[in-house]
């Protein structure tokens, strides 16, 4: 297929699970720098979706090219290294090391913890640190231990140790669940934050959170893709109403 501007193409993408299509022929267009917020039902195939750009899932079938680059069929650890960073919906966060500590172990020069851990941290590091920090809303939170954040600052800690990579494009699955109206309305802000120079896909439940971040909306149904645009438009797509928003 030929060569365009989209940070991510995903084209006829199908994966079946014994049979079952949980993607089923799905082609989705990430623009550079877009904030992409994807909705739908339970079992629709979002977090599948994220599992198969990421490298966790290998396809059936189909296309993932991220900057023009097939990404489909590599391993996880080339896909991060190309620039894909992904989120969990639970944290994984080192508990008992610092906020310093766990964004200095995710600079990509150390290779596991402990090489991390060993490797000394020179300006480089230590600005990429700063940097990372303030747009998590941590600066005032460099020396506490992780484990004693909030649920909300543990997220945003992850979302830190993600930045640190500097990834092109960000995946996140699910980041308020569990957050007080506070913690959302920050997590809005750090997202638009983080989106000025990269890009990024949400998914998300949240339809105030929904229409406060996208730039763009997906809808998916069964694996497959069922609008797609504007929250305005998804929002009054009758089809939307019937499947997800009217429940
Ligand atoms: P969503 O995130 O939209 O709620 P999922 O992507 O988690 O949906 O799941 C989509 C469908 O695929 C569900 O029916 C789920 O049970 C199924 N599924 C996901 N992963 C697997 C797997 N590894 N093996 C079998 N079925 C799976
Ligand atoms: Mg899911």
């Amino acid at each position: 297929m030929s060569n365009t501007d989209f940070v991510l193409a995903v084209e006829d993408l199908t994966v079946s699970f014994d049979g079952f299509k949980a993607i089923d022929k799905l082609t989705l267009y990430v623009d550079r720098g877009e904030l992409r917020v994807i909705i739908g039902p339970n079992g629709a195939g979002k977090t599948t979706l994220l599992d198969l750009i990421c490298g966790k899932t290998r396809a059936s079938s189909g296309s993932i090219k991220f900057k023009n680059q097939e990404m489909s069929g590599l391993q996880e650890h080339r896909i991060v290294r190309a620039g894909i960073g992904r989120k969990f919906q639970t944290p994984s966060i080192y508990e008992n090391l610092s906020v310093f500590k766990n964004l200095e172990v995710s600079y990509p020069k150390g290779r596991s913890v402990f090489g991390a851990l060993a490797f000394t941290c020179d300006d480089e590091v230590r600005a990429r640190i700063e940097d990372v920090v303030r747009d998590i809303g941590l600066a005032d939170q460099l020396n506490a231990e992780a484990g004693l954040l909030s649920h909300g600052q543990k997220q945003w800690l992850e979302i830190g140790m993600l930045l640190m990579q500097d990834p092109e494009l960000l995946m996140l699955d699910e980041p308020i669940a569990g957050m007080s109206v506070r913690e959302r309305e920050l997590t809005a802000e750090l997202l638009q934050r983080i989106a000025r120079n990269r890009s990024l896909i949400v998914i998300e439940h949240d339809m105030e959170f929904v229409k406060r971040i996208a730039h763009k909306v997906t809808v998916m149904h069964q694996g497959k893709i069922l609008a797609e645009g504007s929250m305005d438009k998804v929002q009054n797509d009758p089809r939307v109403i019937d499947v997800y928003l009217g429940h």
